[in-house]
């Protein structure tokens, strides 16, 4: 079969374009990793399998379609119902302050959009996330199951508790900020377990390592941050 010259020329096209997009990454794609080098890598996060998880999770895929644009900008969004995804950076302090493995097991409390328990899916085998507002919490679960990611537990309901039934956990993050340290979260944190969370009132917050050792329990102050905070079911605060 003769192929007229249109024809010809037509294919050369279709294969020059086909050639190359292959292996080509997507404009998310470029943002993110750039991301990752100037906002992240830079300001001294070195944990790899932290980096390599946020230069996986498509942080797009997490905000309201109107602030994509904005995805990849080393700020927070909101995220509805007066609340907010944080910032990357600090999203990428927080996992590495608990330097998660593959066998941690982990409980994230606020799970607002699910990019921070998407974060830490791609490290930990199971993710453990509970978030009080039920609107929130169902789109959550939906949103990281559509995108792959099946091995986060997402429950509604106040936070402050823990989760009693899957304790202890190895590593707990907590994304909304409470006045004190919650005491069934320290009972609930595992022998040479960490937790990272925010203490402090409306405007001023510290970010807390802490620590279980020996049964004893240590504090560490990180840096001062803001975080939306911690509420109860009347909508009270914590
Ligand atoms: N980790 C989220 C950011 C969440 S902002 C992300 O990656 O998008 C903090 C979240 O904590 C909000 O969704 C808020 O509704 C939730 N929250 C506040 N108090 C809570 C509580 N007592 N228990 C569980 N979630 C709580």
């Amino acid at each position: 079969m003769m192929m007229s010259i249109k024809n010809i020329l037509i294919l050369i096209i279709v294969l020059s374009i086909a050639a190359t997009s292959y292996g080509q990454k997507t404009d998310y794609e470029i943002e993110r990793n750039t991301m990752v080098e100037n906002d992240i890598k830079a300001r001294g996060i070195k944990n790899e399998k932290v980096l390599e998880a946020m230069r996986s999770v498509p942080r797009h895929l997490f905000v309201p379609k109107r602030y994509r644009k904005l995805a990849y900008a080393d700020r927070p969004l909101p995220i509805g119902h007066s609340q907010t995804i944080s910032q990357p950076y600090i999203v990428a302090l927080m996992t590495a302050l608990v330097n998660p493995k593959e066998d941690t097991r982990v409980l994230e409390i606020g799970t607002g959009s699910g990019y921070q328990a998407a974060v830490l899916a791609e490290i930990c085998d199971t993710v453990y996330s509970i978030e009080i507002i039920p609107d929130l919490g169902k789109s959550a679960r939906k949103r990281l199951h559509s995108n792959g990611y099946d091995n986060v537990k997402v429950k509604i309901g106040d936070g402050y508790q823990g989760w009693p039934k899957y304790a202890p956990f190895d590593a707990i993050i907590v994304t909304a900020a409470p006045h004190n340290v919650p005491k069934p979260l320290k009972e609930q944190l595992a022998e040479g377990g960490r937790m990272i969370i925010p203490v402090g009132s409306d405007m001023n917050q510290e970010l807390y390592l802490i620590k279980k050792k020996d049964g004893e329990i240590t504090e560490q102050d990180v840096i001062p941050v803001r975080f939306v905070p911690m509420i109860n079911e009347e909508g009270g605060r914590h």
